[in-house]
């Protein structure tokens, strides 16, 4: 038997049917009351209307767009009842969220999207980061303060990483001697960061998934939506920037409005590598893909003012993709050109591999420690069908913060960070397989190759620096 979180009474409306709609929908089913002929997804692309044939779920096949979507959703939703749960690609999350704060209807989505067109687009770089697109939703959180809960950026990273992050201080808390007491405000929860010594955060992931046939030429194979990686990966690298920090890229550059805690380099994330270590490889590279936790953790535990913090951690993504994803990439920055045909591994065609994705915190007594999930594919298929290792992580999220969102209506617009992690994670942990923490004693200047020089700073393990291959 699974637990019954509460009752959705109206209209619960889901748009964008991908990898993680498909995978979120049982668990919605497992864990809310509500009238199934209420459960409606908008969904523009006929590969996926079978699905929701064969298991009766209404749905509308047509696109969210700037013009339609008032209209569109609003001739689904009832005021005041319901919930929107956005797991699209190419829809503002902002504009929908504030319609659905005017409607008084709860708000789900797992990334601050942008309308079609953004991300490929925009002129300038500096225009086209997640800092930018964060920024106007902190902007419209701080206009319009509290009404309707609407969360934002609530999957697996950004979302499920910054409960492990607040979970990961708590256990270095007892392990080094500290006050372990949860604190109860942002302030709080910065302090204990700054008195623990953290210098920075990398959101530290290793996906092993794999199937047994070889990765086809001119095909991009992941273990999530192709679209969304593509374009998180042209955008430019992204950092929440510490005050550790002694050296400055070159090609970085600042910003001098809103929270200022992001720096974004002159490069796109997916071709830029950092080493950063998982507990399944050890040392490895990652990707430095932009992601909107990278900004709002570094902000989070910001002590003191935003242009001149007393106390911040740099905080980034070092992502290993599956290894199908490793040499889609190279393919298609290697040639110039996206490739057309796009797959998503199958939960029934993965063989082997785990989805390993935690924080590890770096910098403090203990050196290093990596909190995180390390669900495998075979484990996820018992646990709830239609997705992968890596949508499972997702979804389980989702799952959590529609609870939370549910038992906090009036919440406003809020981030992961500022949610209750001790409930999401109680909500999200039977779908996390093995939770661990981990301590290493590897640091960036440790495994690097003997024969020639590189720019680092043999002083400081923990300097970006160090951290950012060459
Ligand atoms: P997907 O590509 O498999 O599915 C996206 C779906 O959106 C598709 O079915 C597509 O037809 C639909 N869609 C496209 N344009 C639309 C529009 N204008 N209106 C309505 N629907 C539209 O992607 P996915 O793997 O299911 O991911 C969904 C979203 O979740 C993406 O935005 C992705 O970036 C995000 N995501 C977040 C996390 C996280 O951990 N935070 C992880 C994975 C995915």
């Amino acid at each position: 038997t699974y637990p019954v979180y509460g009752r959705i009474d109206g209209p619960i409306v889901m748009i964008g049917f991908g990898s993680i709609g498909r995978g979120t929908w049982p668990l919605i089913e497992r864990h809310f009351e509500y009238d199934a002929d209420k459960f409606v997804v908008i969904e523009p692309n006929s590969d996926n209307h079978n699905f929701l044939k064969q298991h009766n779920i209404r749905f509308v096949s047509e696109s969210v767009t700037r013009d339609n979507y008032r209209d569109l959703l609003g001739g689904l939703l009832e005021q005041g009842k319901g919930f929107v749960v956005n797991l699209s690609v190419d829809t503002s999350s902002l504009d929908l969220m504030k319609f659905c704060r005017e409607m008084e209807v709860p708000y789900i989505d797992t990334v601050v999207e942008p309308w079609d067109g953004f991300y490929f687009e925009t002129e300038s770089n500096a225009d086209r980061t997640n800092y930018a697109l964060r920024q106007k939703v902190r902007d419209e959180k701080a206009a319009n303060p509290g009404g309707s809960t609407a969360v934002s950026c609530c999957g697996a990273n950004p979302g499920m990483v910054s409960w492990f992050v607040k979970e990961a201080l708590l256990t270095l808390a007892k392990d080094t001697g500290a006050d372990a007491t949860a604190p109860t405000s942002r302030d709080g929860w910065g302090k204990l960061m700054q008195g623990l010594g953290v210098k920075g955060v990398h959101i530290a992931e290793r996906d092993t998934q794999a199937r047994r046939l070889p990765r086809p030429r001119n095909v991009f194979v992941n273990t999530w939506s192709v679209e969304g990686f593509i374009a998180e990966g042209f955008q430019p690298a992204e950092l929440g920037w510490g005050t550790h920090e002694t050296w400055f890229p070159e090609n970085a550059h600042r910003y001098d409005v809103g929270c200022q805690s992001a720096i974004w380099l002159e490069r796109p994330g997916a071709i830029t590598r950092v080493h950063t270590w998982c507990p399944t490889p050890g040392p490895q590279f990652g990707y430095l893909v932009t992601h909107n936790e990278a900004v709002s953790i570094s902000d989070y535990y910001t002590v003191g003012s935003a242009g001149a913090p007393e106390y911040r951690p740099t905080c980034h993504y070092a992502y290993h993709p599956c290894d199908d994803a490793v040499l889609s990439l190279h393919e298609m920055f290697g040639s110039g050109r996206q490739q057309v045909e796009h797959e998503i591994l199958d939960v029934d065609e993965i063989v082997e591999g785990i989805d390993e994705l935690g924080v590890l915190l770096y910098g403090h007594e203990k050196n290093a420690l990596w909190f995180g999930s390390r669900l495998s594919n075979a484990e996820t298929r018992k646990l709830a069908p239609y997705q992968n290792a890596t949508g499972l992580q997702v979804t389980s999220a989702v799952l959590a913060g529609m609870v939370w969102a549910l038992e906090n209506p009036n919440a406003g617009i809020v981030e992961t960070d500022e949610m209750d992690h001790a409930r999401c994670l109680e909500v999200q942990r039977p779908y996390l397989g093995p939770v661990e923490a981990h301590y290493t004693d590897w640091t960036p200047l440790q495994d690097r190759w003997q024969h020639f020089p590189e720019d680092i700073d043999e002083s400081d393990p923990w300097q970006f620096r160090n951290v950012l291959a060459s």
